[in-house]
């Protein structure tokens, strides 16, 4: 498998090198974070004065973090580290609590982010050849604008479709023989279900891969993607404050997401502790940029929980990998003191053949227990009129998550379209739990 590679020069960098390049990248990020008075006052309290301070890779532990709040707190100016003439485009990202972040970029910054993009896109293959359509959102969101970019720069047949009107995306696809498309892992797999109803056979499509990302899923959903469709899918990682996507990709061999490190510093920590994880341990994933101008970033917690992919891709690029993020440190579910993530159980209801593409979590109070709820929407044929057939199946699924999470929910089955279908990122856990 001789994949094309878009930067040979820095993908196959020696890590002496690339660590060479890191440092002095750091310092220059260091610089142009003290021209804010957010890190003015945050590097001030460390005691660091310049990038002179910095003598080695190692010193990166004297800087402080930054965190979401942080970034709330300095919007919407507090951050911005050019001149306002020299930012041509900024993305806010309001997550799920409201208060929006935002993130500025120079037309250095654009044009880094677009090769990072471009990097990715090619390291799965795909190249001028391919007509892509781009299912996510055009906007402040990353997705759509940083996906296009890369692709158009890679000099693929770019269909900006953006996301939602699911029958207008199952027309693009058919109608101009799409290969590749982006979503996320759940608006694919709602895709798929609504093929039949628009009279569209896989074999009038001519696709081949899906870049699929934005939100947490787990491995077995992947391979439903890849089964239904008769394609390759990979995963895409990224967070709006870190440019969006291109930030880590998986390559043609699937082995772990390539994290680009001549842009991000990578460090992965004990998110109680702060500090560093064992090699292969799971903690929560630090950034700084590395090649930013207008909003560098030192030391970001993403919150984002994955690990250290060890040894070498045989792709041969000697930036190292993360894991399928296994969720976010602020996602983990407590059930009657258990402990879970959702992950664990899509992962379940994702390998059950009788399950189809769509479900949901739910939590309540019962008295003074958590009852958790785990609704799945399963084939239609199997709604046949035997309620024990059902009884069988809802027994079976309860008992294989029991066995994962250490918890049994009640599952409740629905037939096909049931359930609630986000044109974004999904939202599967509705905790109806008081707050304290
Ligand atoms: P946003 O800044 O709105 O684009 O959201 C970024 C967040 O989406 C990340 O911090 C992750 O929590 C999540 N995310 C993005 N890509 C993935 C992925 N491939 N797998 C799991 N979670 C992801
Ligand atoms: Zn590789």
């Amino acid at each position: 498998m001789n994949a094309p590679v878009w930067n040979p020069a820095v993908e196959f960098m020696e890590r002496e090198a690339l660590e060479r390049l890191q440092l002095a990248n750091l310092r220059m990020t260091v610089a142009q974070a003290l021209k804010t008075p957010f890190y003015q006052r945050r590097l001030a309290e460390v005691g660091l004065t310049g990038p002179e301070d910095l003598a080695s890779l190692r010193d990166l532990h004297h800087l402080p973090y930054t965190t979401k709040d942080d970034l709330r707190e300095a919007y919407p100016y507090g951050l911005l580290a050019v001149d306002r003439e020299q930012a041509v485009r900024l993305h806010t990202s309001s997550g799920t609590t409201g208060m929006p972040t935002v993130i500025y970029h120079t037309r250095r910054d654009l044009d880094g982010w677009t090769e990072l993009v471009a990097r990715c896109i090619a390291a799965t293959g795909a190249t001028a050849r391919d007509v892509f359509q781009n299912m996510t959102n055009y906007g402040l969101f990353t997705g759509g604008l940083g996906l296009h970019y890369g692709a158009e720069r890679v000099g693929m047949l770019v269909i900006p479709a953006s996301s939602g009107n699911t029958s207008r995306q199952i027309q693009l696809m058919k109608n101009f023989g799409v290969t590749v498309v982006h979503a996320t892992p759940s608006y694919l797999l709602h895709l798929h279900s609504a093929l039949a109803a628009e009279g569209v056979s896989l074999d009038q499509l001519r696709l081949q891969k899906a870049f699929i990302g934005a939100e947490p899923h787990s491995e077995q959903t992947r391979r439903k993607i890849e089964e239904l469709f008769r394609i390759k899918a990979y995963n895409s990682y990224g967070l709006s404050e870190m440019n969006g996507p291109g930030v880590a990709f998986e390559c043609l061999h699937q082995t772990g997401l390539h994290l680009w490190e001549d842009a991000y510093l990578l460090e992965i920590i004990d998110p109680r502790r702060l500090q560093p994880c064992a090699e292969e341990e799971t903690g929560e994933i630090v950034l700084t940029t590395l090649q930013r101008q207008a909003t560098p970033l030192l030391r970001y917690r993403t919150r984002d929980l994955s690990h250290l992919v060890s040894g070498h891709c045989p792709c041969g690029r000697s930036h190292r990998r993360l894991a399928r993020i296994k969720g976010r440190s602020d996602d983990m579910l407590i059930i009657n003191g258990v402990n879970l993530f959702p992950s664990q159980i899509e992962e379940v209801l994702m390998k059950t053949p009788e399950v189809s593409t769509n479900y949901l979590i739910q939590i309540e109070k019962r008295g003074a227990m958590d009852r958790l709820a785990v609704k799945t929407e399963i084939d239609a044929r199997l709604f046949t009129g035997n309620p024990r057939a059902l009884d069988d199946l809802r027994e079976r699924i309860s008992e294989l998550l029991r066995s994962a999470i250490l918890v049994k929910p009640v599952v409740e089955l629905h037939e096909p379209g049931s359930l609630p279908v986000s044109e974004g990122k999904a939202k599967r856990v509705v905790d109806l739990r008081p707050a304290f």
